[in-house]
């Protein structure tokens, strides 16, 4: 889910490159989707007022311990900037969470959860790479008049 900006302007011709932009900052739609349950013991850091108790005696993060609810730890706006506020005591669920399946086609449920908010759920990855190499051409120009 939510992770940081990073390397957008790193050159690097590789493709996979555009798996380091970060597309969740301007979503959030998967924080706002989910029933977030996880269990406790092994999430003992995930702070305590984030988390809601179900009767049963199983936990989700307040917010979304309901489907479609929006976990109370997402700050902004889904669809616009938004970030996890406690991300790096995020709960396991929430980190096995990825926009990318292991082939590197995104993810359906992600797609679901972006379309369920009103977002367009399948990225087009070939207009990010597009607009990724034009980033790093002015990079490269930018840096070759440095030296
Ligand atoms: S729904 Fe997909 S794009 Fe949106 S925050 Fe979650 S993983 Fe990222
Ligand atoms: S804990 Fe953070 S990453 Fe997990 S659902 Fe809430 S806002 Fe999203």
């Amino acid at each position: 889910m939510i992770q940081s900006l990073k390397n957008l302007f790193q050159i690097n011709p590789d493709k996979s490159l555009i798996e380091d932009i970060d597309y969740c900052q301007n979503c959030g739609a998967c924080c706002s989707y989910f029933r977030v349950i996880f269990d406790l013991r092994k999430n003992m850091h995930v702070p305590h007022e984030y988390i809601f108790q179900y009767e049963n005696g199983e936990v989700a993060m307040k917010g979304a311990e309901i489907i479609f609810g929006k976990c109370e730890a997402l700050k902004g706006t889904v669809g616009h900037n938004c970030s996890c506020e406690i991300y790096e005591d995020r709960p396991d669920v929430c980190r096995k969470f990825s926009i990318w399946n292991q082939d590197g086609t995104q993810n359906s449920e992600c797609i679901k959860a972006r379309e369920h908010n009103g977002l367009v759920g399948k990225i087009d990855l070939n207009r990010i790479w597009q607009s990724n190499q034009s980033s790093n051409y002015l990079l490269s120009i930018f840096l070759l008049f440095q030296y």
